[in-house]
């Protein structure tokens, strides 16, 4: 009897997880896990993947037209959802290497679609009509790159318009003239959080649509927005949300759109160290379907727009890819007499781009600033097998334990060769297991 009563409690508790609305961030977080279609990571996901997802959205029954096509001759396409007076366009990733909200807007229209009885979807539908353009740029992301086969970055085309996708963009926003706009993109990795060291993980920006920042109905509207966003995602990521530069940009499509009429909220996704792509896209889904929300249940009406106001810029150049602390440097440099003996110093290593190669961007003090993987390398030595370890030349680098050093010839022509060090690291890659322990 007890047994059976539990079971029957057990299956009430199953049926009830299964049926609970989106009432938090949390279940929006949830429901990702449970629902999301997308399944490549979004910097390997192509015009004909796209074409798959899509099929997929489609035979669900969302409405889904070919709005144009790009300069290399694909297709760009235009989904749609819900039936409301207020209309929302959201377009991603007009740099072709930029994905993350690709997949996310996939995954939120299918959600939307398959769950049309949810109460709030069903809310949603009845004040929303909700437009988005995945992958404006295709030709750049077949390439992976940023700009268009013109080579033109589209977001610096918006008075221009000479690329087909950005007058495209411009010609669905003129003809629909929408209340909100979404542009989505992303921001490099090494992106921080102000002087907090901390990555900027979302990057939020109520674009201005004139150069003196001026505030008008739509632009608080669009800071509310920024401030929902903050509280979908403050959860998971509390310290690593950031606003992004809001100087006024008069090539840019968020700000020249913005001026044509409909505000734009800018999303930037970085990286959050162990994070994965797909947690990123996760965070995307939970922060688009919060807003949406928020603007179809008055949540967006409510939300203070000082939350977004007091958030702090992002920052550059305070975070590094790599950072060795207490190295002891042989950099190798000798002309005629002339050589620099052993040092100790911080190395601080960049990656260029998401799969560049790793050079070496500063050498000295670096306390204040920050690594993303950072190691004690202070019971070695670290050197070059070829040419000087200077600032820019490629982080390819060679380890011997301090213990060593005494018999090491450094200038020997074939260092590797004559002295087989303990470890090296190019790349990311590390080999020998004698190596400087992982700090941070
Ligand atoms: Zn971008």
């Amino acid at each position: 009897m007890i047994k059976k009563f539990s079971l029957r409690i057990c299956i009430l508790i199953a049926i009830f997880s299964l049926t609970v609305s989106a009432q938090t961030p949390r279940d929006l977080h949830r429901i990702w896990d449970e629902t999301h279609i997308s399944n490549i990571d979004p910097s390997r996901v192509r015009h004909a993947d796209l074409k798959r997802y899509l099929d997929r959205l489609q035979s669900a029954g969302v409405r889904i037209e070919e709005a144009g096509r790009s300069g290399g001759g694909r297709e760009i396409y235009q989904m749609e959802f819900g039936n409301g007076p207020f209309r929302v366009f959201l377009w991603s990733q007009m740099h072709g290497d930029e994905p993350t909200a690709t997949s996310a807007l996939i995954d939120l229209f299918h959600y939307l679609q398959t769950n049309r009885a949810e109460p709030w979807v069903v809310e949603l539908a009845r004040k929303l009509t909700i437009r988005a353009v995945p992958m404006l740029n295709p030709d750049g992301a077949e390439l992976f790159q940023r700009r268009n086969l013109q080579f033109i970055d589209i977001n610096r085309d918006a008075r221009s318009l000479v690329t087909p996708e950005g007058r495209l963009l411009k010609k669905l926003r003129d003809e629909w003239a929408p209340e909100v706009g979404f542009n989505l993109h992303n921001q490099n990795v090494r992106t921080a959080v102000g002087e907090t060291g901390k990555q900027a993980t979302i990057s939020l920006l109520a674009v201005a649509y004139d150069e003196y920042r001026n505030d008008n109905p739509g632009r608080i509207r669009s800071k509310k927005i920024c401030a929902v966003i903050h509280e979908a995602l403050s959860p998971f990521i509390y310290g690593h949300i950031a606003k992004y530069d809001d100087t006024f940009n008069p090539r840019a499509f968020g700000d020249l759109i913005s001026l044509w009429g409909t505000p734009v909220v800018l999303i930037e996704t970085g990286a959050l160290q162990g994070k994965s792509e797909m947690d990123l896209v996760q965070l995307n889904f939970v922060a688009l379907a919060w807003a949406l929300k928020g603007l179809a249940d008055g949540g967006v009406e409510q939300a203070n727009p000082a939350v977004y106001d007091n958030l702090r810029y992002n920052q550059g150049g305070q975070i590094f890819t790599m950072v060795l602390r207490n190295a002891g440097i042989v950099n190798r440099y000798r002309q005629g007499e002339v050589a620099v003996p052993p040092f100790v110093a911080d190395i601080g290593i960049n990656r260029d781009g998401g799969r560049g190669r790793e050079s070496i961007q500063d050498i000295g003090d670096l306390g204040g600033f920050h690594g993303l993987e950072e190691f004690d390398a202070s019971d070695f030595f670290v050197t070059v097998a070829a040419g000087e370890l200077r600032t820019g030349a490629e982080a390819a680098l060679l380890f011997y334990r301090k213990s060593r050093a005494e018999r090491i010839d450094w200038y020997a022509s074939d260092l590797v060769t004559a002295h087989p060090p303990d470890a090296t690291y190019r790349n990311g890659q590390w080999t020998g297991s004698d190596r400087p322990v992982r700090i941070r």
